[in-house]
């Protein structure tokens, strides 16, 4: 079973935006949503990203029809919030009249002047983040964490029945780019008497992908599975920053706080359901002996077809590295198939008591670690809980990060007979 795909997706399709044709990341295929600010100033606004440049979809709005017209007038805000709440078959309308403006060399004309150069606009967070939720579904990190706790039982009783997560903080998201202040709190070592209060000495990433919640759902009305792809608007990439020795000391018994809340960083453009559409695939199959999800978290369509052909990888930068003139250092890559739950299966779990999800709300599935070696998505994993340091190509080794660390996290989906699309970039240095 196969997720349906358009004329959006023709692989030879070609764009008047030359940079666009074979761009690893923004082909014509792709077309993710974002907000931009033009150079030389101006409000902030929605944009597609398309190849080396940025298309203002205000501006175009006349020349689109119908729905597609009324998506670009809604994208025209400082928020993509309202375009999100409209919901996914007004996004498809919009990137289908955007993709046929961008590939008929007739339009050149008129859209040129709403083309930026993307090296020379400001970007902003996509949506204004309501509510942010950190899910737990990788199941591979889930067994790493938990078996530097528990080493002879790993997961809880309840990781294969319910997707786990926390409510997460909104306030601290920023856009890629932004610098990350290292956190300052209480930590404890394991031999130490009482706890002391200092700069975290165990920052690490988690590299994840956050899902967009598209069109939300009023208070008391649950989200059936079979609907749950409807109010998933797309995604982007999300770095859930943590500081191990403040979580250690303060996760018990409600789970972290102060540990993973000073900063989260998201990378500037939703990439859509639509634009997945040929990367969809079905979900692993569950290990023997797992048991099946409740009901109200089973579909077979969304078995078949819901989880992400996408991979993702983990770059390091130190301050001696970009010094230099060295490449960034790959840590580590893998799928987004280590997801034990569906994003569908999220979104319905999440609301199923009901609670309603907003538009650009953004839930995050945790920590993507591949299960094979190198594919760990934690410095805390990479090192073996800080026993182990890592040594990078010059010869610097890292347990955690150093002020002056960049990491850079980076995704994209490929497939026999379909333009690869990217999600861009997900970096950002941490400072003292
Ligand atoms: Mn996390």
């Amino acid at each position: 079973m196969t997720v349906e795909t358009d004329f959006t997706h023709d692989p030879s399709a070609t764009s008047w935006v030359d940079s666009a044709n074979g761009h690893p990341h923004f082909p014509v295929q792709n077309l993710p949503l974002g907000v931009f600010s033009p150079p030389g100033g101006g409000d902030p606004r929605g944009g597609m990203a398309i190849g080396d440049m940025i298309l203002d979809l205000g501006d175009i709005a006349g020349l689109l029809e119908l729905e597609a017209a009324n998506a670009a007038r809604l994208a025209g805000g400082a928020t993509l919030n309202d375009l999100l709440a409209r919901g996914s078959d007004s996004l498809r309308a919009l990137r289908q009249g955007v993709f046929k403006l961008l590939t008929e060399e007739g339009n050149k004309r008129a859209i040129g002047p709403a083309l930026h150069k993307a090296a020379d606009c400001d970007l902003y967070l996509p949506v204004t983040v309501g509510d942010y939720t950190d899910f737990y579904t990788g199941i591979h990190h889930a067994e790493n964490i938990g078996s530097l706790f528990r080493p002879d039982n790993p997961l809880l009783p309840n990781y294969k029945y319910v997707p786990i997560g926390y409510h997460g903080r909104s306030s601290s998201i920023r856009l890629s780019g932004v610098d990350v202040k290292r956190p300052s709190g209480q930590t404890k070592a394991p031999d130490a008497d009482a706890p002391s209060f200092g700069p975290s000495k165990r920052l690490d990433y988690e590299l994840e992908m956050g899902i967009w919640v598209g069109k939300g759902n009023a208070l008391g009305h649950p989200i059936p599975i079979g609907e749950a792809e409807e109010h998933i608007a797309g995604i982007s990439i999300l770095n859930d920053w943590s500081a191990r020795d403040i979580q250690a000391w303060e996760y018990q018994p409600l789970g972290p706080f102060l540990a993973k809340n000073f900063h989260s960083t998201i990378s500037p453009w939703i990439v859509t359901m639509d634009a997945l559409a040929p990367f969809r695939v079905a979900q692993p199959a569950r290990p023997e002996g797992d048991p099946a999800p409740l009901e109200y978290l089973y579909d077979e369509h969304d078995q078949a077809t819901g989880a992400l052909g996408v991979t993702m990888d983990v770059f390091i930068s130190t301050a001696k590295m970009r010094e230099d003139g060295a490449a960034p250092h790959r840590l580590s890559t893998g799928p987004m198939t280590a997801m034990y739950w569906t994003a569908a299966q999220l979104v319905t779990h999440h609301a199923v008591g009901g609670c309603n999800l907003r538009p650009g709300d953004l839930l995050g599935t945790g920590t993507l670690t591949s299960g094979k070696e190198g594919g760990e998505g934690s410095l805390i994993e990479l090192t073996r809980g800080g026993k182990q340091p890592i040594e990078l190509p010059n010869g610097e080794t890292r347990t955690f990060l150093e002020d002056g660390d960049e990491v850079i996290m980076t995704a994209y989906a490929e497939k026999e007979g379909f333009a690869r699309i990217g999600l861009g970039e997900c970096r950002a240095v941490i400072v003292g």
